[in-house]
């Protein structure tokens, strides 16, 4: 007989919600409202296979919440996918925006199936079929529900999405805006590649910066000289590799599905990435130590750790053997609610998902910006700031008689690109969703850790909303 899985995704994060709502004081049926999800479209369709036979699809998309619209959040192809699963991450997009400020409401979407199964051919397909589905129900367009790519999903399949929008949605002015992670020259933004990575390195760095709090973890500030270990490397674990790596830190460890590696003098995203790509497994890199059993990449030792694959990756079984100082949850719900209270006990610092990995969303929320605009960030501003800078730079000079070297120079007059500026903004949106909640910590020393400080702060905005606009009808 099959053992049932008692582990329930949403659950969890009701659990987080609920420790949470404690600290704030809003009524029961507010809050009770913020944690359903407002609308579960579950949808089977049939694809013909390229061998001709024809398989059922199993497919979701969730809605949590439109106290903002659009609602806005990633679709997941993979072969785990549940209505659960779908919900709690829905749950957690709300939170998140609430979080960073970004004016959405939450979703999710996810396929069950495994990508790796099937053709490109079978894949388009497969997308487009479930867009079709969605505009059927009225669930996506730029005013509604924006899809982003989440676990085995990039900008190919958001292209495919965009495409079939397009097409069956002739002459809506705002279309690209229907969904987010498109490459840039479909109306992506640059930046959002890495949006995730960074803005996880940006969370990071600013907790590390704070001397109280490393204080506490026996750390020293900053993020030079730091060890880190990262699971997946897929969009977000390869991003975050590279950053902490550029910035001092040594990736000492990378685990993947197949196995972990280990190298004390540090690994480099992209060679390993490429040994990957090669040989098929991240194993037998030249240097490192091979751990057979993944799962034992999480309990290396080090300053960092970075879930950045699945949910439940650290619970209440493994939690006691991590022994990481500071856990960064690049991936959605990789900590369980047990392993929260292990992490109280053992004094490990965890930065949460909702807050840590909302690089994603934040860039998404500028590409939307961008696409109803129909301007590309920069554009009006870059040689009127430089022709500015030129002007004063040459004012300075003059009065003091004395000339800035070439480097400086150039950097003093340089305009603003779009990559300058969806850095800036996510740098700036990280520094001030950090603040806010370790003010909250701070200011409550009941609050147990930053996951409820965050929830804190996410249920604050979203109850207000609710309040301030009243109940229809
Ligand atoms: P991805 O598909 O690009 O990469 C995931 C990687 O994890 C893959 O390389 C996969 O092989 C690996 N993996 C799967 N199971 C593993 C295991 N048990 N041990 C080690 N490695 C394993 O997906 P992604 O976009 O990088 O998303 C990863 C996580 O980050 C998900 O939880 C997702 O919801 C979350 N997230 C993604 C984004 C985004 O912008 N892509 C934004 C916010 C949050």
């Amino acid at each position: 007989m099959a053992v049932k899985n008692p582990y329930s995704f949403f659950l969890s994060v009701e659990k987080s919600f609920d420790k949470a709502a404690k600290f704030t004081n809003w009524d029961a049926g507010i809050l009770n409202q913020i944690k359903e999800c407002n609308s579960v479209y579950q949808m089977r369709f049939p694809i013909k296979r390229d061998n001709g036979s024809i398989e059922v699809i199993e497919a979701y998309r969730v809605q949590h919440s439109q106290h903002k619209s659009p609602c806005k959040g990633g679709v997941r192809f993979s072969s785990e996918v549940n209505q659960d699963e779908v919900m709690a991450l829905a749950s957690l997009m709300t939170y998140k925006c609430a979080i960073v400020n970004v004016p959405f409401g939450g979703a999710k979407g996810g396929i069950k199936i495994n990508p790796r199964n099937y053709s490109p051919y079978e894949l388009e397909k497969i997308t487009r079929r479930y867009t079709s589905e969605l505009i059927k129900k009225n669930f996506i367009g730029p005013g509604i529900d924006v899809p982003a790519p989440d676990y085995g999903t990039g900008e190919r399949e958001m292209s495919w999405m965009l495409d079939t929008y397009q097409s069956m949605r002739p002459g809506e002015v705002d279309s690209e805006g229907c969904v987010t992670g498109k490459p840039v020259t479909q109306g992506g933004v640059e930046g959002r590649r890495e949006a995730t990575g960074l803005g996880v390195f940006f969370g990071i760095r600013e907790v590390c910066n704070i001397p109280e709090v490393m204080q506490k973890l026996g750390l020293s500030t900053g993020i030079e000289g730091k060890s880190v270990v990262v699971q997946g490397l897929g969009n977000v674990g390869y991003f975050c590799t590279k950053f902490f790596r550029e910035h001092g830190a040594k990736v000492v460890g990378l685990a993947e599905m197949e196995g972990a590696i280990f190298n004390e003098a540090g690994l480099n995203e992209e060679e390993v990435f490429q040994h990957r790509k090669k040989t098929g497994s991240i194993l037998n890199f030249p240097g490192a130590t091979n751990l057979v059993n993944s799962a034992a990449g999480l309990e290396l030792d080090c300053d960092i750790l970075i879930p950045a694959a699945l949910e439940n990756v650290i619970n209440e079984e493994n939690a006691s053997r991590i022994k990481a100082k500071i856990i960064g949850e690049a991936a959605n719900g990789p900590c369980t609610p047990e392993a929260d209270e292990i992490f109280i006990e053992k004094g490990i610092l965890c930065v949460p998902d909702m807050y840590l990995n909302a690089g994603g969303v934040t860039v998404s929320y500028f590409e939307w910006l961008k696409n109803l605009s129909h301007v590309r960030y920069g554009r009006l501003e870059k040689r009127f700031t430089e022709n500015l800078n030129t002007h004063i730079l040459e004012q300075i000079e003059g009065l003091t008689g004395k000339r800035v070297n070439e480097k400086e120079r150039k950097l003093i007059k340089h305009g603003p690109d779009e990559i300058d500026l969806v850095y800036s903004g996510l740098e700036e949106t990280m520094i001030s969703a950090t603040k806010e909640i370790i003010e909250i910590w701070h200011n409550n020393p009941s609050i147990p850790d930053l996951r409820t400080a965050a929830y804190v702060n996410a249920i604050n905005k979203v109850s207000r909303s609710y309040v301030e606009l009243g109940i229809f009808p």
